[in-house]
């Protein structure tokens, strides 16, 4: 049973990947898609940085601004 995310789910998983709540199954879905994806790796490794610096993340308010940006990006990669 693979399950494939799309980028867009990608984008609300990324905290919860980093902060180890993902299912077993939902980590390997979603790492085989960073496998394939410039994008949305791009966007985890950001999303490390800013834990780095920041020590923790802010989900709620993170995501926000930063899904606005990343989901602008997608729409100049994918034409
Ligand atoms: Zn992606």
């Amino acid at each position: 049973m693979s399950r494939a995310f799309t980028c867009r789910e990608m984008v609300e998983l990324v905290t919860d990947y980093l902060e180890n709540k993902l299912s077993r199954g939902d980590r390997k879905a979603f790492e085989k898609h960073i496998a394939g994806c410039p994008g949305c790796s791009r966007y985890l490794e950001q999303m490390r940085l800013t834990i780095k610096t920041l020590g923790r993340i802010e989900s709620r308010h993170l995501s926000a601004a930063a899904k606005r940006e990343l989901l602008d990006a997608f729409r100049d990669w994918k034409g």
